[in-house]
């Protein structure tokens, strides 16, 4: 048990923590979401539980294409592993909520023998003036008595096939007590409460019911999702009462908070895990980042996958809303770039630039090339899409040098026909090195001794150099980029960059 964590006997209530993720296929789930994900199975597997993925499609309208494969490739991206899951099953499945009507069904006809629930046969225009008429009288809204039926007349013209809904039969008084494990009890005036659907007129359950049910089945033992479904948690505590089952835990954490403290928009960082991946991040950024926000350990900022592991307490989430930090999310991902061992970082450039160069670029690219481009821009980046812009010249076939105006440095604006004639001198004294001598330390000092018997500052010569053989004013290393590119291309680009500027 780690220090400063009293309370953990009471928190992990059994032997076998079994934790879930219930993504509805909505969409591609954000950052926020794919966070509870990550402390659900960060907080079964350090007690040595079960991690279990259960897709909730129940509602079937907004179900989106697609969006199954594309959650479990967030997770799979980020390197968290399920135990259970719809694609790998496990001893209590199917894990598609779709494929267990059976079960809700079942569940349901035991709430209507224990008149726990009723079969709800108003039209849309009923519930339509209740509401008003809860509005005009100022009473909680949420639909209570709407329809007097007897359980025998509801059958019958359930049986005769009249559309319906089952509500359940919440007690209209008395207080319903749930316990949240960062929170402690909350206290919920059942009068507050609504006679909540369980089971809709298409035949498919709510979340309600389905979750309370497949929780149970599951032998779930915690959940934690947003503090959203706070307001619902009666419900769902009423529900697991109604079947004489025990409630799982809860724990509902704070939602995460756009830097101003408003909702976390789109444009704020409430995007996908993959438009991460695709904008360049890497996953154990992602993975430290969303722990970060709203965990900690300390004053430690870096966390590996198995520190993570090791030390992450459901527990121990904090109840303040985190706010998302752009700029600690930069900085982890360029520290987790430049902490990558050589090879790892040389395979993810040449992923990453198979994406980003021009098509005209033949692929594959060639792996002793990225071996040697790697490591002079290991330390220069900060995401791996920045790469691209810095080393694509290695493949260029021509250069084209920008007029002197835009992009020489102080020193050869408006005196392009020097700037030429130094290029050609340039030219001249390193298409006399041979290629044996073609090395980084030796191009280096044939330059600066060139800039020396030229009367120029280091600085302005290579300046003028990099132009011609990069066509960037910011490179990585000059004279290793150099020795890269090889003595018959950099003399063709400096001798083209010095005819464009006379
Ligand atoms: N399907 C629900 C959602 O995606 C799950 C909420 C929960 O974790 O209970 O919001």
């Amino acid at each position: 048990m780690p220090a400063g964590n009293p309370n953990e006997s009471k928190r992990t209530r059994t032997d076998r923590p079994r934790l879930r993720y219930a993504p509805s296929p909505t969409g591609d789930p954000h950052v926020g979401n794919i966070r509870q994900a990550v402390w659900s199975w960060l907080h079964a597997k350090r007690y040595g539980g079960d991690f279990i993925v259960r897709l909730e499609d129940t509602d079937q309208s907004r179900a989106q294409e697609g969006a199954d494969k594309r959650i479990l490739d967030s997770l799979r991206w980020l390197g968290v592993e399920w135990d259970e899951g719809p694609d790998i099953g496990g001893k209590y499945g199917p894990y598609i909520q779709s494929q267990r009507l059976d079960l809700y069904h079942d569940h349901i006809a035991t709430l209507l023998k224990n008149n726990a629930a009723r079969r709800c046969f108003c039209s849309p225009d009923r519930l339509t003036e209740i509401r008003e008429e809860q509005q005009a009288n100022k009473l909680p809204p949420g639909i209570r008595d709407c329809c007097d039926i007897s359980p025998e007349d509801a059958n019958t013209r359930a049986a005769a096939g009249e559309p319906h809904v089952v509500r359940f039969k919440t007690p209209r008084e008395g207080t319903t007590v749930a316990t949240d494990l960062l929170r402690g009890d909350i206290s919920f005036e059942n009068s507050t409460l609504d006679d909540f659907v369980l089971l809709k007129s298409d035949g498919f359950p709510t979340y309600h019911l389905a979750h309370v049910v497949d929780d149970h089945a599951m032998d779930i033992t915690l959940v934690t999702r947003g503090e959203e479904w706070i307001s619902s948690l009666p419900r769902h505590a009423l529900l697991f009462d109604a079947f004489g089952y025990d409630r799982p835990e809860y724990a509902h954490a704070s939602v995460i908070r756009a830097p101003g403290g408003g909702k976390l928009s789109k444009r704020d960082g409430a995007k996908s895990v993959l438009e991460y991946a695709e904008e360049g991040y890497l996953p154990e950024t992602l993975l430290n980042f969303l722990c970060l926000t709203g965990w900690g350990h300390g004053d430690q900022t870096l966390f590996s996958r198995d520190d993570l592991l090791s030390l992450f307490d459901m527990g121990d989430i904090t109840l303040a809303s985190a706010t998302f930090d752009h700029e600690k999310l930069a900085w982890l991902n360029g520290t987790y770039i430049r902490a990558l061992e050589e090879d790892i970082f040389a395979s993810s450039l040449r992923r990453r630039l198979e994406l980003d160069l021009p098509v005209d670029v033949p692929r594959p690219l060639d792996d002793a090339l990225i071996e040697s481009i790697a490591p002079l821009i290991q330390e220069r980046i900060t995401l791996m899409t920045d790469a691209v812009s810095l080393v694509d010249f290695f493949w260029q076939s021509q250069i084209d040098t920008p007029p002197p105006e835009d992009f020489l440095t102080k020193k050869w604006r408006d005196r392009g026909r020097e700037a030429s004639a130094t290029l050609a001198q340039v030219s001249a004294r390193l298409n006399d090195l041979t290629d044996a001598s073609w090395t980084t330390p030796e191009i280096e000092q044939l330059l600066r001794n060139l800039a020396e018997e030229l009367g120029l500052k280091a600085g302005e010569l290579l300046s003028l150099v990099r132009t011609a053989v990069t066509g960037k004013r910011i490179s990585p290393p000059l004279f290793e980029s150099m020795e890269i590119v090889g003595k018959g291309l950099v003399v063709e680009r400096i001798i083209a960059a010095s005819s464009a500027l006379s």
